[in-house]
């Protein structure tokens, strides 16, 4: 037996769920001490109280009796490291019990997990439907690339759950989207993605990358999947790309099973970064939520400042949404330049002493960007308009500085 910390559920956060996978420890335990101990063996070699980075890319067995074992009997080891390694067990099961799942997959990015998730469960015929602000390259993929293998892809406004009803017909496998949404930060009312999904017999998946599992835990509301970028937030440290999808063990095998053939794993080196950056998850979270609401209320009440997104804010669409079901609302927040071209929004940016300039969210180095410079350069402006990018519009990913420095080098960005 294992004695893994593999136990969820908080007593601090919002939607505490009973502990599911662990036998040895019943205790719900905040979000912050599963950061730390979640996944982690109690006792490690040579007395660490760390794990190891174990660099193999094989792993031997001791005669061929053992390894009939193995196949036989689906023994718990390792065998090849394109299958996993130590370092990626103790990594999953930390995300699995971040978000209160039962099994979670690691793959090298974010998109690679995507890409592994519908590769897996999609076939010539399927049919997807997923809402209209999902990540660029995650709908680019569906729509070029599925397309080739003969799966179909609709697009729906997002939050329209009466178009994406009418999307979905009997070929329909999966309905997908992001909560919230970038940069819009648009929520999605999980329970009825839910009750939809269940309703016509079509699996959900959740991109909750900008929420994180501190902030919302899509399976407590009956998500099949959740994905997560952890290049952002779960790593957190601007230092490594990885992405996981997490839910229950039977759902997620045929997943495991493509990436042991796909090959889209970790170093064990990375992997060990991802389980340091997470130690600290819920307490830079903390702060994350701390510094966006701080912004987006600063920026506000800004003369230079025509419009913020950001659902912790009463004039946000979803705000309602967002209030019921999130515990923090992360640290990304976009903003309009008031009477300002592109060039004058440039400006803006460019005058960020303390922020940096670049893509990316999520780390403790706050990050700006004008998305129309960004990832939408090569785009027409009709693009531009349908994808709700004005030329005015600045995302900044507040990071972990002290929040009065951000918002005095925000200040100074836009007075001067
Ligand atoms: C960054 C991001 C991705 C892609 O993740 P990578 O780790 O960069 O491959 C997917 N979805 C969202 C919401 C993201 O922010």
């Amino acid at each position: 037996m294992n004695d893994h910390a593999t136990m969820a559920g908080s007593k601090e956060d919002k939607n505490p769920t009973p502990p599911a996978q662990s036998k040895q420890n019943t205790m719900p335990l905040g979000s912050s001490t599963v950061s730390v101990h979640g996944g982690e063996a109690r006792n490690k070699p040579n007395d660490a109280v760390t794990d190891s980075i174990v660099c193999s890319s094989t792993f031997t067995f001791e005669d061929s009796d053992s390894i009939i074992r193995f196949i036989e009997n689906d023994e718990q080891r390792e065998e090849y490291g394109r299958y996993g390694n130590p370092n990626e067990r103790v990594v999953e099961r930390k995300l699995a019990a971040l978000d209160a799942g039962e099994d979670s997959i690691v793959f090298s990015s974010g998109m690679a997990a995507i890409v592994g998730l519908l590769m897996s469960k999609l076939s010539a015929g399927d049919e997807i439907v997923f809402f209209d602000q999902c990540y660029h390259r995650s709908r680019e993929f569906c729509y070029k690339h599925l397309a080739r293998f003969g799966v179909v892809t609709h697009q729906v406004p997002t939050g329209d759950f009466a178009a994406m009803e009418a999307a979905i017909n009997d070929r329909t496998k999966l309905l997908v989207s992001e909560s919230p949404t970038n940069p819009h930060l648009t929520c999605i009312d999980l329970e009825q993605f839910v009750a939809l999904g269940k309703a016509c017999e079509v699996e959900t998946l959740i991109d909750a990358t900008l929420a994180t599992p501190f902030n919302i835990r899509p399976l407590d509301f009956g998500i099949d999947y959740v994905l997560h970028s952890a290049t952002k937030y779960l790593g957190g440290h601007n230092d490594l790309l990885a992405g996981s999808i997490t839910g229950s063990k039977e759902k997620l095998e045929s997943i495991r099973n493509l990436r042991g053939i796909m090959g889209g794993i970790n170093s064990p080196q990375n992997l060990y970064l991802l389980q340091r950056g997470l130690k600290t998850f819920a307490l830079r979270m903390q702060r994350h939520n701390e510094n966006g609401l701080a912004m987006a209320e600063f920026l506000s009440e800004h003369p230079r400042v025509e419009k913020v997104f950001y659902p912790g804010l009463p004039s946000h669409p979803t705000h309602d949404i967002a209030k019921a079901t999130m515990s923090g609302f992360g640290g990304l927040v976009t903003f309009l330049v008031r009477d300002a071209d592109w060039r004058q929004t440039a400006n803006v940016v460019d005058r960020a002493k303390l922020a940096r300039i670049g893509p990316s969210l999520g780390g403790v180095e706050s990050l700006i960007e004008q998305p129309l410079v960004m990832s939408y350069y090569n785009q027409t402006p009709e693009n531009r308009k349908k994808f709700g990018i004005p030329d005015n519009m600045i995302r900044m990913a507040c990071g972990i500085e002290n929040t009065q420095d951000l918002i005095d080098d925000l200040s100074q960005a836009l007075d001067s």
